[in-house]
């Protein structure tokens, strides 16, 4: 009975001891009652005081304290956005950026764009001259200091989610600091959802030496103001498996299942890792709700991660319709970014999907990996939001006491650092080892990005962005390797071709992998399989949709995402426009597929492979570091094994996956790349 799904918990009664209260949602109270009952709204002029008095705040505050979305309204009302200026708030994911700002427009009673916008990548919401409180990602406003190297528009600049340690948010606080000095009535406001403040309270206290220079009567105080949001969040009860459970996706369902069966009333959040594993489990909850008949119509299933479309996400957010109890399965992104009402339970699997970079194999990947014991707190911490909860770990308490990690290490040392190196050397900062980290990333990884830039030709011998081709990839907004791929089109003459592949893999996967049966989408992917590859595929599928004219049954019929599609076709009406001011001829290259791989050879030569092994999904080698990593299976090369390929990107599970390959010829790289390859012993290259 008890078979790999099965899941038994340590130290529990699953009793359903207290009697079901009506959970106390805020249903009917006004807008303005909501907001004073946030824990911050006590420490309204708190905050307000020590912005006025201090160049940097840092506020922590539990999850659901009212951070976000109050303060930057409190620092409006308190002037800080008259005379034209700006308040920002900054976000390390896009998600959490439009469904904040549309919850503060909601609370202002403003048309979201006005008064309150936000911007995102290729998304730009906000109204000039009208917009005040401006929600954004970090890697966004990172890009407005290339126009706005001093951001001067703005009057305070709130670096929320800093405990996450994005790559975009370490930057970010690396040039602010920077900008301070320039700049000392601007404020900052660091707000972090954990305690542990002490690495950003050291890298903001200002040198004895500069203390000295600058005095402390004049403007405002230099020393960084700590202030803890006391939360009121429940006593939430933790439950262990007994034994480690081989199947997650599994476990997770069973205990949700149980939950369901045994708890009284309460939405549960259950965290798992991304799109896959997600849809996995909705699909498996679904039917498991429905071979009980009496839960089937009382549950309401949703899925929470980044690529979910805009009406997706308003479910989640909705009251849970009285009756029902409503299980959301999310990323990480639910852990400390949104606020989800009426949780009481959660289910932690104990993993996110992070990403690795190894400086010496040279190979970055997105991996599932176990979470930090912070990070298990945090999740736990979503189950006592309205009254106490209960949180399921999918791991044994002793993995938790003895194996989990205290914190999990910031993004900047485990990514490969080629846009984050352009990005500075773009704002003009050319010593990057000697820059003012919050951590530093390792030296490998450093001149193992040099390396690449150089040989993109971003960089000159001096490694000094060169112009033109430096200043221009710089300038578009995605990875220097794409943008080094849409410049190299112009000269190859198929800019239409690339401009529609680099707006593809710049959103989710456009395959509907979510419904189900995999035979139904491997059938429809061979209806579009080009021999040279998943990019040329995508160019067919992308001739298919604006065939149909671009509807939502063909995308059906194809297992192709609308949603994808039709993001990807606004991303590329942007691309466009930007191709356009750099001086790129817009060209198609009718059937010359020969073209286009050659272009993206151009931009992602460091990515190649040569096949060392037949057999379904072969094994190849990376040429540069003589890596094994395999054709993941979603690829349309999956079987057919080229002998020299380029990849888009690793994932990693048992074995290191290419996602998004196309076939190349070896002789391509050396002449996009003549000086990365010249050096490596590559005899076979030559
Ligand atoms: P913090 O940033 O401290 O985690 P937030 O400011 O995001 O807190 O959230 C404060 C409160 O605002 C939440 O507890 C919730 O009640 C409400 N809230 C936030 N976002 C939304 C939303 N999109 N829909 C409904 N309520 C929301
Ligand atoms: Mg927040």
């Amino acid at each position: 009975e008890d078979e790999e799904g099965g899941v038994v918990y340590l130290s529990h009664s699953l009793s359903s001891s207290s009697s079901s209260s009506s959970s106390s949602r805020y249903g009917y109270a006004s807008i303005e009652n909501q907001r004073q009952r946030l824990p911050v709204y006590k420490y309204r002029s708190a905050i307000l005081y020590l912005v006025e008095s201090h160049a940097t705040s840092i506020i922590v505050g539990e999850t659901g304290s009212g951070k976000t979305t109050q303060i930057p309204q409190y620092l409006k009302e308190a002037g800080w956005a008259d005379g034209g200026r700006l308040i920002a708030c900054t976000q390390p994911r896009r998600l959490a950026v439009q469904a904040v700002s549309s919850r503060v427009a909601e609370e202002m009673g403003v048309k979201l764009g006005e008064e309150v916008g936000y911007r995102i990548r290729f998304e730009d919401v906000t109204t000039p001259d009208v917009t005040r409180i401006k929600f954004l990602t970090d890697g966004v406003l990172l890009r407005e200091m290339m126009d706005d190297p001093l951001l001067t528009k703005y009057s305070v600049i709130m670096v929320d989610e800093a405990h996450e340690r994005s790559i975009s948010t370490d930057m970010l606080l690396g040039l602010l600091k920077k900008i301070q000095r320039c700049r000392p009535e601007l404020r900052l406001i660091i707000s972090s959802a954990t305690i542990e403040v002490k690495t950003m309270a050291a890298f903001f206290q200002p040198s004895k030496r500069r203390r000295r220079l600058e005095g402390d009567e004049l403007g405002p105080k230099m020393d960084p103001a700590i202030l803890s949001v006391e939360g009121r969040g429940f006593n939430v009860q933790i439950h262990y498996v007994e034994d480690p459970v081989s199947d997650y996706v599994r476990a997770a369902v069973s205990t949700v299942m149980l939950i369901n069966d045994k708890e009284p009333a309460g939405d549960v959040l259950v965290f798992l890792t991304g799109e896959d594993d997600i849809d996995a489990a909705v699909k498996m909850l679904t039917e498991e709700a429905q071979n009980i008949k009496k839960s089937s119509s009382g549950l309401v299933i949703l899925p929470l991660y980044s690529g979910l479309p805009r009406a997706d996400q308003e479910l989640v957010f909705s009251p849970t319709p009285r009756g029902k109890r409503k299980i959301v399965i999310s990323t990480n992104i639910a852990e400390t970014s949104l606020t989800l009402e009426g949780v009481v339970y959660v289910v932690d699997s104990g993993f996110s999907k992070q990403r690795f970079y190894n400086p010496i194999s040279d190979l970055e990947n997105l991996i599932v990996a176990p979470i930090s014991k912070a990070s298990a707190r945090q999740r736990a911490g979503r189950a006592g939001r309205v009254r106490p909860g209960k949180c399921y770990r999918l791991y044994t308490e002793d993995y938790f006491a003895k194996e989990m990690s205290v914190e999990g290490i910031p993004e900047m040392q485990r990514s490969n650092l080629v846009s984050c190196v352009i990005q500075l050397k773009a704002l003009g900062i050319d010593n990057i080892l000697g820059f003012d980290w919050p951590a530093s990333p390792s030296p490998e990884a450093m001149v193992r990005a040099l390396e690449v830039l150089y040989s993109l030709g971003v960089l000159d011998d001096d490694a000094k962005l060169t112009s033109p081709v430096g200043f221009q990839i710089a300038e578009i907004p995605l990875e220097p390797m794409v943008s080094k791929m849409i410049l190299s089109s112009n000269e190859l003459a198929c800019s239409e071709e690339i401009i529609t592949i680099a707006a593809i893999l710049s959103v989710q996967s456009i395959w509907a992998s979510g419904r189900g049966a995999q035979k139904e989408l491997d059938e429809a992917k061979l209806r579009f399989a080009a021999a040279e590859g998943d990019h040329v595929t995508f160019l067919n599928v992308y001739k298919g949709f604006l065939q149909s004219g671009k509807s939502s049954k063909w995308c059906y019929t194809n297992c192709v995402n609308y949603h994808a599609m039709k993001k990807a076709i606004e991303v590329r009406g942007q691309l466009r426009r930007i191709a356009q001011r750099l001086g790129i001829v817009l060209k198609s290259c009718e059937r010359d597929m020969q073209v286009v791989r050659k272009a993206v050879t151009s931009g992602f030569f460091a990515n190649a492979c040569q096949l060392e092994a037949y057999s379904h999904g072969g094994m190849y080698k990376t040429i540069r570091g003589s890596q094994e990593v395999y054709i993941h299976p979603s690829s349309v090369l999956f079987r057919v094994n080229p002998k020299w390929i380029i990849y888009h990107s690793l994932v990693s599970t048992d074995r290191q996956y290419m996602r998004n390959v196309i076939s190349i010829d070896p002789s391509w790289l050396i002449e996009a790349a003549p000086h990365f390859y010249k050096q490596r012993h590559n005899p076979v290259l030559h």
